[in-house]
């Protein structure tokens, strides 16, 4: 899986038959922008808008995370599911999910453990970048507003077995 940054992909491997770019780009920099404005006030890493992109594959996501140390805010699109195949399939409906989680602190490591998330369907383009927006104005507020500490405090799964 390669990430490829917003400005370098192709927004039809996530909207395939999409015909006016520009409106829903404009509105997915809104939503990368606010991801990076939550990172700088982190002030750890983050990552605006890139493509979770297979090479030679028709269908990518897109995903953004801001983080610091063991906390990390992310925001994704993505295509549906064949249920039977478990592969992509052509939209609609996509797939927007927040996601605000801390990293597994066990001894036998889950991967991360998630404190509050978020999801919606949307069945256009424009819609779903709206989504992506949105979840992205919610990550800021709660990263903003939340003290730092507490997302641990609240992780049920702290050093489970
Ligand atoms: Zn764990």
């Amino acid at each position: 899986m390669a990430a490829i940054p917003l400005a370098e992909g192709d927004l039809r491997w996530v909207f395939p038959d999409l015909v006016e770019v520009d409106p829903v780009l404009v509105v997915l920099r809104l939503a990368a922008s606010r991801v990076e404005r939550l990172a700088g006030h982190l002030g750890g890493p983050g990552t605006a808008l890139v493509f979770d992109h297979l090479p030679g594959a028709p269908y990518a996501g897109l995903s953004a995370r801001a983080e610091i140390d063991e906390l990390a805010f992310d925001v994704h699109v993505s295509l549906p599911r064949d249920p039977h195949r478990n592969v992509l399939r052509s939209p609609p409906p996509w797939q927007v999910e927040g996601e605000i989680s801390v990293r597994c602190d066990a001894i036998r490591d889950c991967g991360r453990h998630e404190i509050e998330t978020v999801e919606s369907a949307h069945g256009t383009p424009l819609d779903a970048a709206n989504g992506v927006l949105a979840v992205a104005g919610w990550l800021f507020d709660r990263g903003t507003t939340e003290p730092r500490g507490s997302w641990r405090r609240r992780d049920v799964l702290s050093r489970h077995r």
